[in-house]
């Protein structure tokens, strides 16, 4: 990997040229808040931002997507549409990007959905390094440090971005942008060791995972999953935040006098109603308890049984983001036997 660093005024330059590559699309705010979106100017990006509302997954599995037209006589036509579009990502977190890794495993590893794989293609992205804040815990889920899934990534070290190039795409980008980028030395390297030993000290949540699995097959029958399916709305506000929540519903949508039509995936929660509903009329997780129940379990131990680790970065969205202040720290410190847990 190619280790470089640019004179943060230079950025802008960096940018310009970057624009070259694809349509730009960075954090910008929002109403108070953050989104990523496609930049009309540069300006617009807010490099320096805390989280955004939703995850850059909605890139790779959008909120809604049509997967196939069908008509009487004509059969099927998968649907293409903005899967080859090139799109630049700029300004991603390590937690996102660590996200983006998982969703991989599952999308381009167990399952081969080739309408993921062509998105995931065609997005560059460009990483940036982030200070925690009171939600952050991506450092205890090993997820404050990524070392693929990016072109570039962008460590700030003072006057500097030092960057790291992930991809011969990203080193492309380098390259267009002549001489801008410049060696490091000797000193650019401590004062990056100095500040990524800082930034571990700045995280003000952590949380132990290590037998966390365990903890879990001991506690299936704790009265805490009552407890929270009584406190929860149901309003899968907290999947929909998710970098790493990937469940979605298949509809048909049918022209009404026609048998022709169009399939389509729409993002799904497993704290909804209907999540487990099948066909008979049966639901698997009726109960409030078992869907919220049935959420921790899948992400703190299922996941770690089929993929060797938890399906949490720990990039703290659910926690600013439920309505009835559900916290997963908190939960899993509750099951840990913490004898603080809850007092944040
Ligand atoms: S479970 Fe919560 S903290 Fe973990 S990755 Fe999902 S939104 Fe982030
Ligand atoms: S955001 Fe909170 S209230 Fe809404 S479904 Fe999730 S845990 Fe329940």
């Amino acid at each position: 990997m190619k280790i470089l660093k640019l004179r943060k005024e230079k950025l802008d330059l960096f940018a310009s040229v970057v624009q070259q590559f694809g349509e730009v699309h960075a954090p910008v705010e929002q109403d108070g808040k953050y989104v990523f979106k496609r930049l009309r100017r540069w300006s617009e990006a807010r490099l320096e931002y805390d989280r955004t509302i939703l995850p850059p997954k909605k890139y790779f599995l959008p909120p809604r997507e049509t997967l196939f037209r069908y008509r009487p006589g004509e059969g099927f036509a998968p649907c293409s549409e903005g899967l080859d579009q090139r799109t630049i990502l700029f300004g991603v977190h390590a937690c996102d990007i660590y996200a983006i890794n998982i969703l991989d495993r599952v999308f381009a590893g167990k399952y081969n959905d080739p309408y993921y794989q062509a998105r995931r293609r065609n997005i560059v992205i460009i990483g940036i390094d982030c200070s925690p804040d009171q939600h952050c815990f991506c450092r205890s889920m090993r997820a404050d440090f990524v070392d693929h899934g990016f072109d570039l990534f962008f460590y700030d070290t003072g006057d500097y971005y030092q960057a790291l190039v992930g991809t011969a795409l990203g080193d492309d980008m380098v390259l267009a942008s002549g001489s801008i980028f410049e060696a490091v030395d000797a000193a650019d390297i401590d004062n990056y060791k100095r500040r990524s030993w800082n930034k571990r000290r700045a995280f003000q949540l952590e949380v132990e995972i290590r037998d966390l699995p365990e903890i879990f097959e001991m506690e299936y029958q704790s009265g805490i999953w009552e407890e929270l399916g009584g406190r929860c709305l149901s309003c899968g506000s907290c999947s929909m935040v998710c970098p790493t929540c990937y469940c979605f519903d298949v509809a048909d949508d049918v022209e009404l006098g026609s048998l022709a039509g169009s399939r389509a995936r729409t993002w799904d929660s497993c704290l909804f109603a209907s999540h487990a509903l099948v066909a008979s009329g049966e639901n698997f997780r009726g109960p409030r308890a078992s869907r919220i129940k049935f959420r921790f379990y899948h992400k703190q131990r299922g996941f770690v049984a089929e993929y060797g680790r938890p399906s949490c970065v720990g990039c703290g969205r659910c926690i600013s983001a439920c309505p009835v202040n559900i916290d997963v720290v908190q939960v899993i410190e509750r099951l840990r036997g913490v004898q603080d847990a809850g007092s944040r």
